[in-house]
């Protein structure tokens, strides 16, 4: 069966906006425009089609990504969700990281709003071209310049305006098309009306010479990157709309310009041109260069081009329980094709699957596929063991593409169920949660028997939790959130560890010398084996890391995991007859626990990044109170009449602000927060700390 649409006719997007800034509006008036849905799902009764999860519907936010499917004038776009919400950060970035282009959303009344900052950095590092959309043209204070502006202030980008509004505000009834040279004004506008039809007409004379000159700008600022079109403009040739669209186009693809387009969603105005700049401007898979990644076997780097005639390999960017087919495996195709019920190969975890079904995603509807080709984005239902960020592959040719990192999480909570028929649900479901989501973890703490959930943030944890209770029907009770904290020494060391028990019968007998050393914040754990050949044989080499794991897994100061060490074992000694793994893994965990308490331990506390915006009457307030929460101000910008204000701050200190927050400004303000780095706590904290665990 050969593929539906050429791959020079494939886009895949994601719309990348602040909360609050028309992402679900717009996506939903595109899947209306390209004939998906029927009925235009409205945010605000809480129908829209992307966000089928019953919290984000509550929460009116976007948390887990979807992909789905639409055609606009014979070409297939696959729309990836990407969620708002700093919190999710993750979520964004595991987008990110498998779609072609996006469409940066923008408020044309806030503009670049701080965390569109943060999301645009992030396609930044990935080199994802983007078009901008200045939405909400109709509101009060709308203004398409003032968020040009912005864009190079803020982001740095080179905005190029394709685009000017015709009337603003209530008056906003259409665009002009600088490339084109004509207008488009809607009709139909009333908000019911979703199938409101616009027209091509000439420029309104009132516009012809704002519009002359910002073409004029459009046409100076790309001929920057290319020669001949240089050429032509300087010496006064005329060029075509065909010329322009080119060289921009090119300029986009390297990331170098962004596109700027205008309009309402809500008012259905504006999402026609939107799509077809999609089409203009944003690669098709068949742009980008081949994928990297490394032959497993040989240890080489390898490529795969975008080419269905080259060997298969994909990415899976996201896993979710569904209710109906179990769980579906969404995938990204960079090469090649696979036929339904193909067996493929994980090469990071050396494992086949079995690809049972394709399915094409609509949000909850579905068609199923019989193959499916590169750049195509699909959910596999039959995947047993791949988790996201893992690369399938053809057996016969493997490739590990580069895979995601995800940060360790910073809170956790101990979760209890609530009744005998609870127990049972919870520990499956809260692994299928953990298959579906690389930032969550479970795990039992020994020592007290309770199961201990972990995560990126409050409202993480949070939204687990009512997922249990919604999508599995599990009752459970959650305690206080705690810190992830960690532990490291200040001072290398060595140390011993002898584990020798020779009283009757059969000995044990293991015997190691340590070099414990602190390595650099991030740095995680090497071990290497130093020790001079013979005074350990080798078979009990691995054997004595696993012990100094172990050792790790609980610090000598308040039992918290420890970090950042490198450990070499450098002598010891063995017995011919009593010498065992268990006891060289026993003299391991002896000789770490040794070391960690001569090397000075210390503590590690999680800090995050906070971003608060507030009216400026409260700045004296909110500085107060986040002095009181060992905050460090970073900056303090302002932006219209609002106070934008940075600053680190440890998580431990964090727990209620929004609350403190809510009452500081009357309910004005609002903070995003991520996490940053782990940071050690002052002599005082800590001693509050192992004071409270003892
Ligand atoms: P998201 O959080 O980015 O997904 O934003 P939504 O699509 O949920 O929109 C947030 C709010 O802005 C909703 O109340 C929308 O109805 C409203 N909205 C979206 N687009 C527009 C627009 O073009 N003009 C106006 N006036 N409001 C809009």
């Amino acid at each position: 069966m050969p593929r539906k649409y050429p791959l020079n006719k494939v886009r895949n997007i994601g719309i990348m906006a602040h909360i609050d800034a028309g992402k679900t509006t717009t996506t939903e008036r595109i899947l209306y425009y390209t004939g998906k849905t029927y009925k235009v799902g409205e945010v605000n009764d809480g129908s829209a089609e992307m966000d089928w999860m019953i919290q984000e519907r509550e929460r009116g936010i976007t948390i887990t990504s979807a992909a789905t499917q639409c055609e606009w004038e014979g070409y297939c776009f696959n729309i990836i969700d990407t969620p708002g919400h700093v919190d999710f950060t993750i979520e964004v970035e595991r987008s990110i990281r498998v779609l072609d282009g996006a469409i940066a959303l923008f408020c044309a009344v806030g503009g670049v709003e701080p965390q569109s900052e943060t999301v645009w950095r992030q396609a930044d590092r990935y080199h994802v071209p983007r078009i901008a959309f200045v939405n909400k043209m109709d509101r009060i204070g709308a203004d398409l310049f003032g968020a040009a502006k912005m864009m190079v202030e803020r982001l740095h980008a080179r905005p190029v305006l394709v685009q000017i509004p015709i009337g603003i505000e209530e008056k906003f009834t259409g665009v002009v098309d600088l490339v084109e040279r004509c207008a488009y004004i809607w009709s139909g506008e009333d908000q019911g009306d979703y199938g409101a039809t616009f027209d091509k007409v000439p420029i309104p004379r009132t516009l012809l010479s704002t519009a002359a000159k910002y073409r004029e700008k459009l046409i100076e600022t790309i001929a920057e990157y290319d020669d001949l079109f240089m050429e032509k403009y300087v010496s006064g040739v005329e060029v075509t709309a065909q010329e322009i669209k080119a060289v921009l186009r090119k300029a986009t693809l390297k990331a170098l310009v962004t596109p700027v387009l205008c309009g309402s969603a809500f008012r259905n105005k504006g999402v026609q041109p939107l799509l077809d700049a999609v089409i203009d401007y944003l690669p098709a898979p068949s742009d980008l260069p081949p994928i990297v990644g490394q032959n497993t076997e040989t240890g080489e780097s390898v490529t795969r081009a975008p080419d269905d005639g080259a060997t298969f390999s994909a990415l899976a960017f996201k896993v979710i329980s569904d209710p109906h087919v179990g769980k579906l495996t969404y995938i990204r195709v960079y090469s090649g094709h696979c036929e339904e019920g193909a067996f493929m190969y994980n090469p990071g975890r050396d494992r086949n699957e079995r690809l049972n079904r394709l399915l094409l995603m609509h949000a909850n509807q579905r068609t199923q596929v019989e193959e499916i080709f590169t750049g195509d984005i699909v959910a596999v239902v039959g995947i047993k063991e791949t988790k996201t960020g893992d690369t399938i592959c053809d057996p016969d040719h493997p490739i590990l593409i580069e895979p995601m990192i995800f940060p360790e999480p910073v809170i956790s909570i101990a979760i209890e169920p609530r009744t005998k028929a609870d127990e049972d649900k919870l520990s499956t479901s809260l692994s299928r949660l953990v298959d579906e989501d690389p930032t969550f973890r479970v795990m039992m703490d020994q020592e007290t028997g309770q199961t201990i959930i972990s995560g990126m943030g409050e409202l993480h944890l949070d939204i687990i939790v009512d997922r249990l209770r919604r999508e599995f029907n599990v009752e459970a009770n959650v305690g206080k959130p705690q810190v992830a904290y960690r532990e490291t020494i200040e001072e290398k060391v060595e140390a011993e560890g002898r584990f020798v028990k020779q009283s009757g019968g059969h000995g044990q007998y293991g015997h190691v010398w340590l070099r414990i050393e602190p390595m650099e914040p991030g740095f995680g754990f090497e071990f290497a084996n130093q020790a001079k050949g013979g005074v350990i044989p080798n078979e009990y080499i691995p054997a004595v890391e696993k012990g100094v794991i172990e050792a790790m897994l609980t610090g000598v100061l308040a039992g918290y995991p420890m970090v950042d060490l490198c450990v070499t074992l450098f002598n010891g000694s063995f017995h011919p007859v009593d010498s065992s793994d268990l006891a060289f893994k026993i003299a391991g965990s002896m000789a770490l626990r040794e070391g960690a308490r001569k090397g000075r331990p210390y503590l590690l506390e999680p800090i995050m990044s906070l971003e608060v915006v507030i009216p400026s009457a409260n700045l004296g307030d909110v500085i107060g109170n986040l002095q009181q929460r060992r905050a460090k101000i970073e900056e303090i910008k302002i932006r219209n009449d609002l106070q934008i204000l940075q600053a680190d701050v440890p998580l431990s200190e964090m727990f209620g602000y929004a609350t403190d927050l809510r009452s500081i400004t009357q309910g004005r303000g609002t903070h995003t927060m991520q996490f940053s780095h782990y940071a050690r706590v002052s002599n005082e904290v800590q001693e509050h700390i192992c004071g409270k665990i003892i």
